[in-house]
């Protein structure tokens, strides 16, 4: 590892809270990137031109309008306070996809604010992005009552949306955090410690499943492996801008 290199990785632990590093050979060997299925592509140089901002905006509006006060699923009926649709650039290179909102989203209506999305935002500055450049949106978008795991009917309700967000942003790598966000969008049921790191053509991005910030803040040993996606995702962004 360069001494760059090195600079960045302790600059990432720091950021993410870790405070040392541990001397176990897991910690010191390098995780393997297992190899990607299908076979990834570099973001085609001759994709369709990037719609004006304006044109992306009123887009991501009239999806926004068409899903209204939404009562497609039994969730407008379990406690949710608001819909939360998504935030941040509708130019974005790069899309990060959650599960759903949790309390704190339901409250606020912005996807990614309660604590892991505090750690979500220093995962985004740890490769040199701000919160603000990125677009953040979620597979469900109301509360799931007492925080349980979406149910497929809801998912199939509210999918389409988020299909419609990733085509109007046309994002050129997206990031699925966790395994319902990672296994709804690929149509797999493989476990998300076998997918994530992989990278996999979708629509006209790249989408790399990686952990969930939850998860991360249940597992901090988890976030070494996150450390490596995001650099990934940093190459990926770089060679598409290319
Ligand atoms: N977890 C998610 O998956 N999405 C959010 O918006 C917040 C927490």
């Amino acid at each position: 590892m360069s001494g760059d290199e090195l600079k960045a990785h302790l600059e990432f632990f720091r950021e993410l809270g870790v405070d040392g590093i541990r001397r176990e050979p897991l910690w010191r060997s390098r995780a393997e990137m297992p190899a990607a299925s299908p076979a990834p592509e570099a973001p085609q140089a001759n994709a369709q031109p990037k719609q004006s901002n304006d044109t992306r905006i009123i887009s991501l509006t009239a999806i926004r309008e068409d899903l209204g006060d939404c009562t497609r699923c039994k969730l407008h009926t379990l406690g949710r306070k608001q819909i939360v649709f998504g935030v941040g650039n509708p130019n974005a290179d790069l899309m990060f996809v959650g599960e759903a909102p949790g309390a704190d989203e339901d409250i606020q209506g912005e996807p990614f604010v309660g604590r892991a999305g505090q750690l979500l935002t220093k995962i985004i500055e740890a490769i040199d992005l701000k919160r603000e450049d990125v677009y953040i949106a979620n597979l469900i978008k109301c509360r799931p009552p007492g925080n349980r795991n979406p149910e497929p009917d809801e998912a199939e309700q509210c999918e389409p949306f988020l299909f419609q967000q990733i085509d109007s942003i046309k994002p050129k790598v997206i990031v699925a955090l966790g395994k319902f966000a990672a296994q709804a969008l690929l149509r797999t049921t493989e476990p998300i410690t076998r997918i994530r790191g992989r990278e996999f053509k979708y629509r006209d991005a790249i989408l790399m499943p990686t952990y969930h910030p939850a998860y991360l803040l249940r597992t901090p040993s988890a976030k070494r492996e996150v450390w490596e996606d995001m650099k990934r995702v940093r190459e990926l962004l770089r060679e598409s801008a290319d």
